[in-house]
């Protein structure tokens, strides 16, 4: 789905179910991470939101370069060995069961989506040894999700368990985002952890503008959702946990997702755009 491919968007090459002339989330993803499994909709999306940020691609990196951080933290150091991962997304370079099972190549995961072509390239891609299963489902619908066959054939809950929410809850558009969460918390068994990343409104004066800016272009492109919530909104999402310190002598609270543990000492300011995102993992005790 490349830009020469796109040439050949007759109706037999696109996966059934698919709309190509509607925006897809994960589409849309995948195109700000610079992927080729997008169609012109999605990258309009794209192009639109850099008029506003140049960067815009940074918001993507972000989230998905936190994900690979706190699913190596949250197996190597919390001893997490099977992860529900909540919007999982088109399978990409380094996905969480390739992460986790570098460390235990028995590490589970469940992947769930419910974008077509994630669901078409998912089964095949995410499910690539016994220890990794993917749903379709709704992730907004935390029932469907914690009783689906699949998820309580191959997820232990009475053992600890890492949640997944990376890159999702601004799609969730409601103001319930905490009893959303609530619902699969009160699941979790004690021991668990739940990471997320968010788009953030730092309500700090040229960073809250761009922000907003940026959710304007979201909500009233093809794609339609993408909720930049500030640092108390995003707290509600995190019900009765314990907040990791996200640093050394940081507080227990969200952070940037950039600076949210990073790899090694930064050697750049960061972007604009990376103002715009932030990330925690809580843990239930
Ligand atoms: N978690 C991945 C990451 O951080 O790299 C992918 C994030 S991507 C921005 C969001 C994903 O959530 C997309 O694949 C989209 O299809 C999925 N998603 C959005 N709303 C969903 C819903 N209601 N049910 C299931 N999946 C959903």
């Amino acid at each position: 789905m490349s830009d020469t491919a796109s040439k050949y968007e007759a109706p037999s090459m696109v996966p059934v179910g698919v709309d190509p002339t509607r925006a897809s989330i994960a589409r849309v993803y995948d195109a700000f991470l610079g992927g080729k499994d997008n169609y012109g909709i999605d990258r309009e999306v794209f192009h639109k939101v850099q008029k506003v940020a140049p960067e815009a691609q940074d918001l993507a990196w972000s989230n998905r370069n936190f994900l690979t951080r706190a699913v190596r933290f949250l197996t190597d150091q919390g001893g997490i060995r099977q992860f529900l991962d909540c919007g999982s997304g088109l399978p990409t370079a380094e996905n969480t069961h390739q992460i986790a099972q570098r460390i235990d190549p028995e590490a589970r995961v469940v992947y769930v989506d419910n974008d077509p072509v994630v669901i078409a390239h998912g089964e095949a891609l995410l499910e690539d040894n016994d220890f990794t299963h993917f749903v379709a489902a709704d992730i907004f619908e935390p029932q469907k999700v914690l009783q689906n066959p699949t998820v309580r054939k191959y997820l232990d809950f009475t053992k600890p368990i890492g949640l997944l929410h990376v890159g999702t809850l601004h799609h969730y558009t409601a103001e319930n985002g905490g009893e959303l969460m609530q619902e699969y918390i009160d699941e979790l068994p004690s021991g668990s952890f739940v990471a997320i990343s968010h788009f953030l409104d730092p309500q700090t004066p040229g960073h809250s503008e761009l922000a907003r800016r940026m959710e304007d272009v979201f909500i009233h492109s093809p794609m339609g959702s993408g909720r930049f919530r500030t640092k108390a909104q995003l707290r509600e999402f995190l019900p009765g946990l314990e907040i990791i310190p996200p640093g050394p002598g940081k507080p227990a609270d969200f952070e940037l997702s950039d600076l949210w543990w990073p790899d090694g000492p930064r050697l750049r300011p960061l972007s604009q755009v990376e103002e715009c995102s932030a990330a925690a993992v809580g843990r239930k005790l």
